[in-house]
């Protein structure tokens, strides 16, 4: 078997197309704002993107950005503003922080009503408890990718690999409201190979890049590559076997792979999402799908 591609770029098209007719039918416009401190440069690309994705559907996007000096206090206070401003919908601060400032206090203090990572305990508690519920973007888009397969969920067992906050617990949790047989597995997780075999669908959300082997896929799974990892050279004699990654690798001296051995898993899997191209373009997606569900839970 060779697995079909799971067009993440085109699912990601479908639901920003969702989230436009939706907002044009609200009578207003939902508003993010997207808060950065300092200067970290893929924050700034992924807080610039978020808010210039929000206007491109018809969304108010915002950026508010701080110096890298700012205090906790100082952005609690700022949080504290964007909970009472009535125009704002959806708040999302652009992890990581500056040292001098706590992640947990701040994310704790986002109105859960506007917290559109889904990353508030209260959101994390309605998640676990299978309540309505802002879900974390990532496992949120993995969901909409697996369904865009029409293979049903109920009954397969799904292996995640990655036990996270923000990608491999909200995952499990959202497996498990779809009534899949869940098994977490993380890096104490003994005889991962034979447990990632049982899965029908594997989701790997690690970090390390091509840990999941071709033998370690079942046939005929789903496969869902969460990871980015940027290699070098180092990892040429590992992807000598997928012509398209080497291709690119000798041309640019790196390549951006996921956690699975694309090449090989594609060779057992019946659908399988690339990297880049799979679950990167899910996220923004879904946080715009977030923002206008934050708006209308609040307004209407
Ligand atoms: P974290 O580093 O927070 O978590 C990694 C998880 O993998 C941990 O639970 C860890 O286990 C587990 N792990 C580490 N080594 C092993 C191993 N050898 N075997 C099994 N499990 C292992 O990462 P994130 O969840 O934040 O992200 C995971 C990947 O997904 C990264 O590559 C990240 O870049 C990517 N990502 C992609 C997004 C997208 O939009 N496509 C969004 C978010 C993340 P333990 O808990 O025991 O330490």
């Amino acid at each position: 078997m060779t697995g079909r591609i799971i067009d993440g770029k085109a699912v990601a098209r479908e639901t920003e197309e969702e989230v436009a007719a939706e907002v044009r039918l609200l009578g207003f416009q939902p508003g993010l704002t997207a808060v950065r401190v300092g200067n970290d440069p893929a924050s700034e690309i992924y807080v610039r993107s978020k808010a210039k994705k929000a206007e491109e559907l018809g969304l108010r996007g915002e950026q508010r950005v701080f110096p890298d000096s700012m205090s906790e206090d100082e952005l609690l206070a700022e949080i504290k503003r964007l909970n009472e401003d009535p125009s704002v919908d959806g708040i999302l601060v652009q992890l990581p922080l500056p040292r001098q400032i706590d992640a947990r206090k701040v994310i704790d203090a986002i109105d859960p009503a506007k917290d559109v990572d889904g990353f508030h305990p209260v959101n994390v508690g309605l998640l676990h408890l299978g309540r309505p519920v802002l879900a974390p973007c990532t496992p949120a888009g993995v969901m909409r990718l697996i369904d865009s397969t029409k293979i049903a969920i109920e009954g397969k067992h799904a292996v995640v690999i990655g036990r996270s906050d923000i990608v491999g617990k909200p995952m499990a949790a959202l497996l498990l409201q779809r009534n899949a047989t869940v098994t977490i597995c993380h890096s104490r997780t003994a005889n991962l190979e034979s447990i990632v075999r049982q899965g029908d669908i594997v989701v790997a959300a690690v970090g390390k890049p091509l840990m999941v082997t071709g033998s370690m896929i079942r046939q005929g799974a789903v496969v869902i590559d969460v990871g980015i990892n940027r290699v070098g050279p180092e990892l040429a004699q590992r992807l000598a076997h997928d012509e398209a990654k080497s291709r690119l690798l000798a041309k640019n001296g790196s390549v951006l792979v996921g956690d699975v051995d694309y090449a090989r898993a594609a060779e057992a899997a019946s659908w399988i999402t690339p990297v880049p191209g799979g679950v990167g373009p899910m996220t923004i997606a879904m946080l715009m799908r977030n923002t206008v569900t934050a708006a209308r839970w609040r307004r209407q």
